[in-house]
This record gives C-alpha cells, structure tokens and sequence, in this order.
C-alpha cells in the first residue's frame, strides 16, 4: 500500500538497536512505558491537535465502525498519553509523571523519502511541571541517545510559542500583519489567516515563504513570565554545553503547544529534514477534560532516525549469529541438539542444521549465516568427548569439552 512500507530482517536489526538504546537513555532519565491504543475516538485528535491543523484537516484516516461511531487511526500519540493519565486518574498520584511509548503512528501524507502514511515515533512525555528544567534535561536526555547512536551532525532549534495570554496579544498583531499581505498567499494561508494565524507559519508553499519570513515573531511578543521561562531554558541548555539555535518560525504544526518548541535536523536526509520534534504543552490536559497538568515531550521520528544513523553513523545492529552447530551422521543429532539447546540457554545465538551434511556444507551455511564460531561434532568428536571449536574469522580450531564450549565462546565474544 502506497506510503507503507515493510521492514525485513536485514533492517529491523538497527531498528531494535535504536529502541535498545532508548529504552535505556529513558530508563537512565527515569521514563515508564504507556501502551495506548492504536485507534481512538476522533474527537479525541480534533480537540488536542486542532480542529484547523492539516493533521485534523487533511491528514487523518478516519473511519465509522458498524455502530457508526467515528474513529481515527492515532496520527501521533500525545493525545492519547494526555487521555490515558486523565482517564486513569494519574494525577491523583501527585508528582511528576514520566512516560514514553515506541509506536506506529499514520498520515495521510504523500510519501515521498522520510515521509510515509504509517511511520514510527519513540515518544516521551513530562506530565505535571512547567520547570524550566525539565525542559532543559529532557533536551539532554535527547542529545545523549544521539550521542549513544553515534548521530553527532545535527541542529537543534528552538523557539517560544507564549502562553495563551501572550498568545492573545501576539495574534492581534499577527493578524495585523497577515491583512496586509494574505491576498498574495496561497488559498490555505488566506484561510488560516481568518481561522487560525499561527498555523500560517508552518505553510511550506515556495512563493509563501519570503512573506511569512517579514511576519512578526512570538519571541518578540512574549509575556514576561514566558519570556523569563525561555531564557532560563536556553541558560540551563548553555550551561549543560548544548547549542542550539533559535529558531522565530517554528511553531510546530499542532494547535496544543505553549511556550518551549523545539526541533532536531539533519543536513543527511534531504526535505523532510527534521528527524525529531516536540515541546511545551501545559494547557493540553485542560483541553481534553483532565485538571490543569503542565506537559513538555517530544516525538521522535524513527524512520528519520534511522535513515540518518544509516548514512552518518556506524551503529551496528545486534544480531550477529554466535554459533553454528555443524553435526555429521545421524548419532550426533542427539548429542547436537542438546549443546544447541544448552548454549541457547546461556544466552548465545545459535543455529544448527536439521539434516545430517558432510562438513564442507555445514561450514558453507555457517559462513553464509554470518556464524562466529561453528562447533563441529563427527564421530571422532563424539568418540573423544571433546568438540571442535572453529573461530569462523581466523580459521583456528580448539577441542573443547562440550560443558566448556558456552563459557569458551563467551570469553572469545567479549574480546571482540
Ligand atoms: P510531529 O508529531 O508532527 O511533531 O512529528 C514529530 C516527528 O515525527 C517529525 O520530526 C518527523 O521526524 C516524524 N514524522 C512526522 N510525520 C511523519 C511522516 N509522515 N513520515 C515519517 N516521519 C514523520
């Protein structure tokens, strides 16, 4: 289908890897996994990301069940993080909730690279703080998973959004500006113009952009309260030695953020640029019924992710075979199948075959299979009571006795 894809084995490997490690930055940093569902109620999307924004608009698949009640595949997941906290009442347990998922989302987009219909996110939420320096940390955590994944050529921009008072004012002003010029604007901005100004901001049309670039920006409009926020983000960031840039236009393409928004791009992927993206939320509870909750998180995008880990970094995936098990004649089937099952146990991956072979092949299909090591059992083998033990690399063989041979190879796997 046409903006999905599927992802075999030769792919999924780094895939895992990148969720390996952020599960383990979100771990270090303190974050629990939710599981929200994949289908939610449409209303749900129309109200937290915006009844006017092209996701609400345009984007979403969107569908009656057979009691006709409208649904909608998930087109990103903060909503339904906000919904399962206030629905599970989350926030009688006080304190600061800190959540993530790792999910298919979907967008009826049109695909083109880094851009599809059902594309993935790792996602984390910070439910129940406006700090600034939750702001500044979670930006920390972000830049030590890339870290970790060995991304080190990309920018982070950053940008304030206000308050809804500020907001208010800055909007006057906004709309000011748009009467002036909307008439040379494309048909969609000179609708946002009259419904929804911000939105304007986000329009990637060509000839738009010299226009909205003499726009005014947020930064210069905020209240005082968001502007001492912003500066105590990019303080903490600067102290922390993480450099960023601001970034007056960007302000995301979702009606719920307030104050802090930020983006991350690589130069590596071409124009769909940005790999990850996210922000301040702290009006977003209220919006869908839930006692005021201050939120900030962020939407990974995955497939970005990996497209730029591919092309700038040397992350391995982790699925490289241990050992073969190459068994000659129908008695060492038995004695075979249970060294397979005891390494197996220890923790090593192994592969055997399943019909008896003469040596040449077995070692064929090992070094086919990518095997580190093949351990070889013929009758000579099981006469001695002692395995061969081939290094598939170097070619060097050692008899081992078969209770040794998990702990031998372990060892050698570890000097790498
Ligand atoms: P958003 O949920 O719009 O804030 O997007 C967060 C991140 O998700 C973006 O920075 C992208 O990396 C990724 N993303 C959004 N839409 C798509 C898409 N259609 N295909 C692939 N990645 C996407």
């Amino acid at each position: 289908m046409k903006g999905t894809r599927d992802l075999l084995p030769a792919e999924t490997g780094l895939w895992q890897r990148v969720e390996d490690e952020a599960r383990r930055i979100l771990g270090a940093y303190n974050f629990r996994e939710i599981r929200t569902p994949i289908l939610e109620q449409t209303a749900l999307f129309a109200r937290s990301v915006g009844a006017d924004t092209d996701i609400v608009t345009k984007e979403m698949y969107t569908f009656e069940d057979r009691t006709s009640e409208s649904l909608t595949l998930r087109p990103e997941a903060t909503a339904s993080v906000v919904r399962a906290y206030i629905e599970h009442n989350l926030f009688n347990e006080g304190g600061i909730h800190k959540l993530y998922y790792i999910g298919p989302m979907f967008r009826r987009e049109r695909p083109q690279k880094g851009r599809y219909r059902q594309f993935y996110q790792i996602g984390a939420e910070v439910l129940g703080s406006d700090h600034p320096t939750i702001d500044a940390e979670f930006l920390e955590m972000l830049v030590l998973f890339l870290g970790r994944l060995g991304l080190r050529e990309y920018n982070l921009l950053l940008n304030s959004v206000g308050c809804p008072k500020c907001r208010a004012e800055y909007l006057k002003v906004l709309r000011q500006a748009l009467d002036k010029v909307k008439d040379k604007m494309c048909g969609d901005c000179q609708r946002r113009a009259a419904t929804n100004p911000l939105r304007v901001l986000d329009c990637k049309v060509e000839t738009d952009q010299p226009i909205i670039e003499s726009l005014p920006h947020t930064l210069d409009h905020l209240c005082p309260e968001c502007r001492q926020h912003f500066d105590r983000v990019t303080g903490e960031l600067q102290q922390r030695g993480i450099p960023y840039q601001i970034a007056p236009r960007l302000v995301r393409g979702l009606d719920y953020y307030t104050r802090t928004t930020f983006e991350m791009t690589s130069n590596v992927l071409g124009a769909q640029n940005a790999f990850l993206g996210g922000g301040r939320y702290d009006g977003l509870s209220e919006m869908l019924g839930g006692p005021p909750t201050p939120g900030f998180g962020v939407a990974i995008g995955e497939d970005r992710l990996i497209l730029a880990v591919e092309q700038t970094a040397s992350l391995k995936p982790d699925d490289r075979l241990d050992i073969y098990v190459a068994w000659m004649g129908e008695g060492a089937l038995h004695p075979a199948s249970q060294l397979a099952r005891e390494l197996r146990r220890d923790g090593l991956s192994v592969e055997i075959g399943y019909e008896p072979m003469k040596l040449k092949k077995s070692l064929g299909i090992a070094s086919r299979l990518g095997a580190r090591f093949t351990v070889i059992i013929g009758e000579g083998e099981l006469t001695a009571g002692r395995f061969q033990v081939k290094d598939m690399s170097t070619g060097q063989q050692e008899e081992i006795e078969p209770a040794r041979v998990a702990a031998v190879v372990k060892e050698k796997l570890q000097k790498g």
